[in-house]
């Protein structure tokens, strides 16, 4: 394992130079193929519902947005969704939403078992800070993987922009402690530039990454939305201004790549909100710079837009077709190819190209 210092992650945040830049991210990128291999998994996101009880200040989704209209889907259009994921040759379908207190313990579970039951697709869940007993349910029912981000290891600046919905209750870190221990692969990850995050928060996050030794690692860019306190400006968390992290792309890549370098095994998504930040070739950039997973949209087109967590979000009006096709697209031009499996954490694939008459099979089928 490679053993960089916090002050070695400092010194990188405060890195400049393009060519050291490079340096790094082709680092990162040997480390992915030699750890992952050169497959990058295709896990189809379904935003299952936009209802949330929750204040966070920084999401649309968030309860006090009285403007943003609320979808729940149907138990037929979830399956339909997750037909569709398997007809398209993706190995995993995630399941996310706000917390949504109807979206019960026993429908998700019944939703979960007839995923399994119909098709070889890995589950992922995303659906907020759930009671054990619930979570528990769901791995029985088949779930495979729980998405829970800690957003920063900051813990003052968490409850600021991430208000409790009850006086006690586990935090985060400790969810995803538990996760692991249910027997999911259990992922976090955090938003770079956040409003009052600082430069030795950020450092921390990345050491808590391998701490938990987390099976999945999402990073993305803060994206103000005006619709929430932090993004409205209301809300300014107090920091000297030499010490914010911008929500700038570089500071995204390089947060990939750091990720790599110290958990070579995980998997790590090139996010939604970098293909938002830069749509032309911020998908393609992560995955140079340490990804191995993107996450093709399967929500109907009618949700899309509703589903809202931060403005001009990348491929809201692509159909799943459109998604797959250029997702494949991308990912070819990078010289790698799509996973076939679930492409669970130490999975690595052989492309198909060497297995010749499979490999003709396969793209007809995907297209
Ligand atoms: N409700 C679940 C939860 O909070 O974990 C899952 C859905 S939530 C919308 C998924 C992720 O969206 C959050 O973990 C957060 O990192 C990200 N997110 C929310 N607001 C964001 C914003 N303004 N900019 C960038 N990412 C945001
Ligand atoms: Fe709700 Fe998740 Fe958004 Fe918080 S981040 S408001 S819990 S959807």
């Amino acid at each position: 394992m490679t053993d960089l210092s916090k002050l070695d992650l400092l010194g990188w945040f405060r890195e400049s130079r393009p060519s050291r830049l490079q340096e790094l991210y082709q680092w990162a990128n040997a480390v992915r193929s030699e750890h992952v291999g050169d497959a990058v998994h295709l896990r189809g996101l379904i935003e299952i519902s936009s209802h949330c009880v929750r204040q966070c200040m920084y999401c649309g989704l968030r309860q006090g947005n009285r403007a943003l209209p609320r979808y729940r889907m149907t138990y037929e259009e979830i399956i339909e969704c997750a037909r569709q994921a398997e007809r398209l040759g993706y190995g995993t379908v995630v399941m996310q939403a706000g917390e949504d207190d109807l979206l019960t313990a026993g429908w998700i579970a019944e939703v979960v078992r007839s995923i399994k039951r119909e098709t070889a697709l890995a589950v992922t869940l995303s659906l907020g800070e759930r009671r054990q007993h619930e979570l528990r349910l769901w791995r029985s029912a088949g779930a495979d993987r729980y998405l829970l981000r800690f957003e920063t290891s900051d813990k003052n600046l968490f409850h600021v922009i991430h208000p409790r919905r009850y006086s006690t209750g586990p935090d985060r870190l400790t969810i995803l402690r538990l996760l692991k221990r249910l027997g999911y692969e259990a992922g976090g990850g955090v938003m770079v530039g956040i409003p009052g995050q600082s430069f030795d928060s950020l450092a921390e996050d990345l050491l808590t990454f391998r701490a938990l030794d987390l099976d999945m690692i999402g990073i993305g860019p803060y994206i103000a939305h005006a619709a929430t306190p932090l993004g409205s400006g209301a809300l300014r968390p107090a920091i000297a201004p030499s010490e914010q992290v911008p929500n700038s792309e570089e500071m995204v890549y390089k947060m990939i790549a750091l990720t790599r370098i110290l958990s070579p095994t995980a998997n790590i998504p090139s996010t939604t909100a970098l293909a938002t930040i830069n749509k032309v070739d911020g998908r393609k950039l992560g995955l140079k710079a340490g990804a191995n997973v993107v996450m093709p949209n399967l929500t109907p087109v009618k949700y899309r837009r509703l589903y809202e967590i931060y403005p001009a979000k990348a491929c809201i009006e692509e159909s799943a077709i459109d998604c797959n096709q250029c997702l494949r697209g991308q990912i070819h031009s990078l010289g790698r190819f799509a996973g076939q499996g679930p492409g669970g954490r130490g999975a690595i694939e052989t492309p198909l190209s060497v297995l010749p008459d499979v490999s003709s099979q396969f793209v007809q089928l995907q297209y």
